[in-house]
């Protein structure tokens, strides 16, 4: 709008975990400009439709607080005001425990410091972020095995490697800067690149060998793997003698796997297993790449098991070029996580129940949060109404991202009470008592971490519409409202809120907005590395520290039992767009490439059915129904049906089901039985 001023402001795009620097270029566009990541300004599609999020006419400029069931606005005082009665009468009948939290991904790394502060001062640890729905698993089986969650190695360390293994990613459409400054030149300089997935996509283009595996059989396939590595010799003996245990146990356990039956399970040619084994094993630095299509399942965390013993088995951790590299979607899923937006852990992942962490995050609040781990996103939102009365949503849209989506909305409508913050009136914020107007990524000061454990600086661009305000001051207001402790919650801006960071964070510790200027600082830090550690777990292997479990991992079947007529939904994100599509759907230029979904269905399926391509198909199973047009391509493999999560129209997530991996409680988003019919 033409009172709205901006400016040309280094910061960091919104719309992926590779944290590309952008800037404003003028007639609301972005630039790239040489980042750390983006060393030449390269930008996506998305990096340079940035700008249509933050000025667009949609944008809440005002708070809304619902009265006779509508939303009017109304001034902040009275807002606020609501939020502190609403939340004070829910802890004041039902304790502390009945508020839930969400943490937001898209925000900044101080936000998301403030906002599990508040919860923890509150009396609560009901605090998680989106990387529940999307790494839950991959961060609890890396934990365990190495601890440590995040990617060991680098995203400029997949160009020194040899062989990258994808599974369950699309890095070329998702993580497009990364994968063609980093990827693309290491497969040019002849690396070998396998792609593990049930779907061929831009990804597939690049790859020398391409496993199509039935959605749920990820184990089958990586057991497979292992089970040649181990046939063919391809193993590093010493490394096994001196690094790892376990190793006569998986031997045993492998000497059982009929390579030929797994592959025919995951419905891929045993050849092919046995070639991506050999380009594995063979190479002298392999490096592993993996995303959702491993994670979401209900075994999401055997699945990343069985993947973690690929690496341990042939000595690929530890050293540039190697390692396990989970890719994050939004540009501070690893910020949100690693500032303590998760329900068991504390800044810096230490455990709520370490009662020495604790006292020392006592010792900076003045209060010792609580020893008792919180609850998930999703096993809050099944308890609604019941032990969970009120929710705190923070940049975050749960009512279209979470899974059995129809179910959560009806569940929004049991609360007593909820408030949204966010930047537009989202599915969510339709069930909100009140809606807080805060400010888009352009519009902020503060840091994210991107997918490679990197903190960088972002930098307002603009000034806010309206009477919109900062998150980071919403958030302290807050914080002084509704808790005991306000002086806790005063800070002279984000600044302060990230030394306190450091600590609190061991992780962070060392860092400063100066040290990181326009470049980056990068956790576990320490000033003797300069820009801190770039390969995880690099010494202690070397050294013999620490040694690493191997895992025997066994297939599990998928929640859904698929009927005879069904096929398998499997649900992704496209190029052009942005998790549930409050953002990016707003974006002209992104709509003009990709203004509606589709259903990916194979040509066999859709013969069966009588579907041609472009008709209308109805897809449905217990949890709900949805309609979208039919895209009938051999991309997509015979029993599987693909359509993103950007939609209202189709709602896929109310297809999906909510059955939750045991350990990291993370939905099986990637596998639903549906029947599809022409409409
Ligand atoms: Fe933004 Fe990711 Fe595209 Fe870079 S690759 S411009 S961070 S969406």
């Amino acid at each position: 709008t033409p009172e709205r001023s901006f400016e040309s402001n280094p910061t960091v795009c919104p719309f992926c975990g590779v944290g590309c620097q952008i800037e404003y270029a003028g007639r609301g566009s972005a630039t790239g400009v040489e980042g750390p990541v983006n060393e030449r300004g390269e930008i996506c599609p998305k990096g340079a439709a940035a700008f249509d999020v933050v000025d667009n006419d949609d944008r809440l400029t005002e708070p809304l607080v619902r009265h006779d069931g509508h939303f009017v606005t109304a001034p902040w005082e009275e807002a606020l005001d609501r939020v502190a009665s609403g939340i004070g009468r829910v802890v004041d009948e039902h304790g502390p425990d009945a508020v839930q939290f969400f943490a937001s991904s898209n925000c900044t790394n101080e936000e998301n410091y403030v906002l599990q502060k508040l919860a923890r001062v509150l009396g609560t640890n009901n605090v998680d972020n989106c990387a529940r729905l999307c790494h839950a698993s991959t961060v609890a089986a890396m934990s365990e095995r190495f601890g440590a969650g995040a990617m060991t190695n680098t995203l400029d360390d997949l160009s020194e490697t040899d062989c990258i293994l994808v599974n369950g990613a699309n890095p070329a459409e998702q993580h497009p800067v990364a994968f063609r400054s980093y990827v693309l030149p290491a497969v040019r300089d002849g690396a070998t690149l396998v792609h593990v997935d049930p779907r061929a996509n831009d990804t597939t283009e690049a790859a020398d060998v391409h496993l199509p595996l039935r959605p749920g059989t990820d184990i089958e396939v990586a057991n497979a793997i292992a089970a040649v590595l181990v046939e063919e010799d391809l193993v590093d003996e010493a490394f096994l003698a001196e690094r790892t245990t376990g190793f006569d146990r998986l031997r045993e356990h492998l000497a059982d796997v009929d390579v030929a039956a797994n592959a025919e399970a995951a419905g891929v040619e045993p050849a092919a297993i046995r070639e991506a084994a050999r380009a594995y094993g063979e190479a002298d630095r392999a490096a592993i790449v993996t995303g959702m299509g491993t994670s979401q399942h209900r075994c999401g965390t055997d699945n990343v098991h069985a993947l973690l013993n690929l690496a341990l088995l042939t000595g690929n951790i530890g050293r540039p070029g190697t390692g396990v590299n989970p890719l994050r979607g939004q540009n501070n899923v690893q910020g949100a996580s690693d500032v303590g937006g998760l329900p068991g852990v504390l800044p810096g992942y230490e455990p709520v129940t370490d009662a020495a962490a604790r006292e020392r995050v006592a010792a900076e609040w003045g209060v010792e949060p609580p020893a008792e781990p919180g609850l998930t996103e999703v096993e809050a939102t099944h308890r609604f109404g019941d032990e969970v009365r009120a929710a705190v949503v923070f940049g975050e849209n749960p009512a279209v991202t979470e899974p059995n989506a129809t179910a959560v909305a009806s569940a929004f409508e049991e609360l007593d009470f909820c408030v949204v913050i966010d930047l537009f009136e989202t599915a969510t914020a339709a069930h909100a008592d009140v809606v807080l107007p805060g400010s888009a990524w352009a519009e902020k000061s503060g840091t994210v971490t991107n997918t490679d454990r990197r903190v960088m600086r972002m930098r307002p661009n603009a000034d806010l519409p309206g009477n919109a305000r900062c998150d980071f001051e919403i958030l302290a207001d807050l914080g002084r409202r509704l808790t005991d402790r306000p002086e806790a919650f005063d800070y002279d801006g984000p600044e302060a809120a990230f030394d306190e960071l450091t600590r609190v964070a061991a992780i962070y510790e060392g860092m400063s907005y100066e040290g990181i200027g326009d470049g980056y600082q990068r956790w576990p830090f320490s000033e003797r590395d300069g820009t801190g550690t770039d390969v995880l777990h690099a010494e202690t292997f070397a050294t013999g520290e620490r040694t690493a479990p191997l895992a025997v991992v066994d297939p599990v079947p998928p929640a859904d039992d698929l009927g005879a007529d069904e096929l398998t939904l499997t649900t992704g994100r496209v190029l052009q767009h942005f998790n549930s599509g409050a953002l990016s759907r707003r974006s002209e230029r992104l709509t003009a490439m990709r203004g509606e979904d589709v259903l990916q269905i194979h040509p066999d399926d859709a013969a069966e059915r009588g579907i041609n391509d472009g008709d209308r198909v109805t897809v449905s199973n217990e949890r709900g129904t949805v309609e979208v047009a039919a895209d009938v391509t051999p991309a997509v493999r015979e029993g599987v049906a693909f359509c993103t999560f950007h939609y209202p129209e189709p709602l896929a997530n109310a297809l999906t089901g909510d059955a939750l991996d045991p350990e990291a409680k993370i939905p099986e988003f990637k596998h639903s039985a549906v029947a599809v019919e022409p409409t």
